[in-house]
């Protein structure tokens, strides 16, 4: 197919109704998940915008210029600039809205003088293009600061960084060549025809890139409500699973020690009873502050319902995890800073007899020690003895062999 016969109007309507399409797919995802991923509803309502400036285009000739041209670009502007705080807010920025409205009004200002008082369509172009050039840089450095190393983000960040490069090259051309007064922006065969094309199926691409992150971003919240207790940010057993299933891999791998700790409050109800469930639920959240903070990157917190919580540490001694237990409960029933009522943990410690050892009897014997701390008068920590008679017998069964 040549240039020539490439039809400029009927590019123009399919990619509209494609985008008019993609932007209520767009919308009706902001109405489902706006409390989950910001910026949908600025993303929506910029591709409506862009949708509205490519009917306006298409009514050239038809409705009078202030209506079509002027009307499309302002259009045009507004909604890039609405797409760009929208990736802002998805990133967690502050929106820059007085640089849109700066940004808006003065090319909407400078097209219209440029358009009606001294028409001049270079002069138009490079306003238009060095303002829409801002906009999509400010994406393209927000999805490089931001974005996490994902196929999304590089589809996102690309895109915007060609859409730079092209409205910046499309305006510092424009702004070389000067002097170019009337040009038919949808006569078939004009470069500016094919720019027009071009330009709204990179609008197209915007919405598949908009959807491409967002959806993404959603697959991470899901994943993360799956595998997190939503009240202390802590795994939930599920997340707990499969955590230690990553490590009994490695126990297998490289033998080396797993120990786990079962933590539970004492009296917890007492607290629930005379402060009330929302302080309980605050203790709950600063007790699993105050377990994360204090462990290694490599362990794993884990609330097991209720007030009991449970830790797994990979490639730590049973004598490690005993100092580490003692200073967690230190920690614990020392002074919060909060005004939350003090509370004192139970802990019991159990060792990973042996890798045939399945989760369940290695939470067993934890919980078998922890029991024995709560009946020995809590606020203590009981090891389990039976674990680690059996990892004893394993190294001399092992230095036997050998
Ligand atoms: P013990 O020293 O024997 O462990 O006594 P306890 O009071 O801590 O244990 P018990 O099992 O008698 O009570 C646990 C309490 O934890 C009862 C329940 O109301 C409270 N609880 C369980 N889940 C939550 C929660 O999500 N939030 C709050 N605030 N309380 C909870
Ligand atoms: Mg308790
Ligand atoms: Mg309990």
């Amino acid at each position: 197919m040549t240039v020539e016969t490439l039809d400029p109007r009927t590019i123009m309507l399919m990619t509209t109704l494609m985008c008019a399409a993609m932007s209520i797919v767009m919308f009706s995802v902001y109405r489902s998940f706006r409390r989950e991923v910001d910026g949908l509803g600025h993303w929506s309502a910029g591709l409506l915008l862009l949708v509205c400036a490519s009917i306006l285009f298409g009514t050239r000739g038809t409705l009078p210029d202030v209506v079509s041209l002027l009307g499309a670009n302002a259009s045009l502007l507004l909604g890039i600039g609405l797409s760009m705080l929208g990736t802002e807010k998805f990133y967690g920025q502050k929106p820059s809205l007085r640089f849109y409205a700066l940004a808006c009004v003065l090319g909407t200002a400078g097209i219209a003088w440029w358009l009606l008082v001294h028409s001049d369509f270079s002069v138009r172009v490079a306003i238009f293009s060095l303002t829409v050039f801002l906009f999509y840089a400010r994406q393209a450095q927000l999805v490089w600061s931001h974005g996490e190393r994902h196929f999304s983000s590089f589809f996102f960040g690309g895109l915007m960084l060609v859409q730079a490069g092209v409205v910046l090259t499309r305006g510092v051309a424009a702004l070389l060549q000067g002097g170019v007064s009337v040009v038919d922006m949808l006569a078939a065969g004009t470069r500016a025809s094919m720019y027009l094309a071009a330009a709204n199926f990179m609008a197209l691409l915007l919405t598949v890139a908009f959807m491409t992150v967002a959806t993404r971003r959603l697959q991470t919240i899901l994943e993360r409500r799956s595998t997190h207790d939503p009240l202390t940010q802590v795994l939930n057993r599920r997340g707990f699973g499969d955590a230690y299933a990553r490590e009994k891999a490695n126990l297998r791998r490289h033998r080396r020690p797993l120990t786990l700790l079962s933590i539970d409050l004492d009296y917890f109800k007492l607290i629930n009873d005379r402060h009330g469930h929302a302080v309980g639920d605050q203790v709950l959240a600063h007790v699993a502050m105050v377990i994360s903070g204090a462990l290694r990157e490599s362990d794993c917190v884990a609330r097991f319902g209720g007030e009991e919580f449970v830790v797994l540490m990979p490639d730590m001694a049973p004598h490690h995890a005993l100092s580490a237990a003692e200073r967690l409960r230190g920690l614990l029933c020392a002074p919060n800073g909060k005004g939350l009522p003090p509370c004192t943990v139970s802990i019991g410690v159990a060792c990973q007899a042996s890798e045939h050892e399945e989760l369940e009897q290695l939470l067993g014997r934890a919980d078998a020690a922890l029991y024995l701390a709560k009946g020995n008068g809590r606020d203590r920590i009981e090891f389990d003895i039976g674990g680690l008679t059996a990892v004893k017998s394993e190294a001399v069964a092992g230095a036997a062999a050998s």
